[in-house]
């Protein structure tokens, strides 16, 4: 059965629309699909309609913005009540503060000589959730660089002209806002925080005293390696574990929608939580 637990629509930073995503997902043969949007659920409603409407189950996904120990870390919230309280309130902080982070970042890139940043990135979020993908289109489409990797590169991440040092949501506090909303809460792409085994195993342990569950261990951004080492990880903790894509743009070929290799067999399916 091919799953894919972790996508991204317009209500982030994909390209597709969510009805556009689950209609991709269907000609992939996925049968079941998470729409995880950056710090935000304005995209499932839609995506559900078109999933019943082509028979793939469909699961509520969002994917979480964290600061731990100084660094940004994503975690996914799978099968969970969106109408919940605290974590409706936990995405409008994050929402305020992406906007105030823009305002920076528009600032720094004045600075390099980049004008209007600010006013680009909107046009491009189609005045929804902002991030820093949307700036990339922006310098791309201004001609800057010519694709949105290089801008990263050159302008987005630490020691770059167009960067910001992120405050998200706790650890503790992002957990609880999906396990309160009765989902399972997941640690994305595990690999890309390129953390010593030491820090990764404290990560990890600090997330199950917050109450999470599950780690990705299939992901578009693990080799074959890190999908080995994060399954000997998951067992090791008695995680369960998760598979997804985080596809963004069919212009991305490096990642596609619905495409995944199978958990490793010692693997707990999280979806045995659902
Ligand atoms: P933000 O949450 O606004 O800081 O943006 C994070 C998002 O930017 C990630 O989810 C990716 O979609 C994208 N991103 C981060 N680093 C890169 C990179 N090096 N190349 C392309 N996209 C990236
Ligand atoms: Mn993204
Ligand atoms: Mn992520
Ligand atoms: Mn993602």
């Amino acid at each position: 059965m091919q799953i894919d637990l972790h996508t991204h629509s317009t209500a982030s930073d994909g390209r597709l629309a969510p009805s556009e995503l689950v209609n991709r997902a269907a000609l992939a043969g996925v049968e079941m699909l998470a729409l995880t949007d950056h710090d935000g659920t304005d995209g499932l409603d839609e995506a559900r309609t078109s999933a019943d409407e082509l028979g793939i189950r469909f699961i509520n996904g969002i994917e979480l913005s964290v600061t731990w120990n100084k660094r940004t870390v994503h975690i996914v919230g799978l099968n969970f009540d969106p109408d919940y309280a605290p974590l409706k309130a936990g995405i409008q902080v994050l929402q305020t503060f992406r906007h105030t982070r823009a305002k920076e970042i528009a600032l720094k890139l004045e600075k390099s000589g980049i004008e209007g940043a600010y006013e680009g990135a909107r046009r491009f979020s189609g005045g929804k959730m902002l991030g820093r993908m949307h700036f990339a289109n922006f310098l791309v489409d201004s001609g800057y660089e010519k694709n949105v990797r290089n801008v990263f590169k050159h302008y987005l991440v630490n020691n770059k002209p167009g960067h910001v040092t992120d405050e998200w949501a706790t650890l503790d506090d992002a957990v609880s806002w999906i396990t309160g909303a009765g989902g399972v809460a997941v640690i994305a792409h595990p690999a890309r925080y390129k953390l010593t085994r030491t820090k990764l195993r404290k990560l990890i342990k600090d997330f199950i005293s917050a109450g999470g569950q599950a780690m990705e261990v299939v992901s578009g951004s693990h080799n074959v390696n890190e999908m080995k080492t994060m399954a000997c990880h998951a067992a090791d903790f008695d995680l369960y574990a998760s598979m997804g894509s985080d596809f963004h743009d069919p212009d991305f070929p490096w990642i596609k929608l619905g495409r995944l290799v199978e958990l490793p067999p010692k693997c707990k399916p999280v979806w045995d939580l659902f």
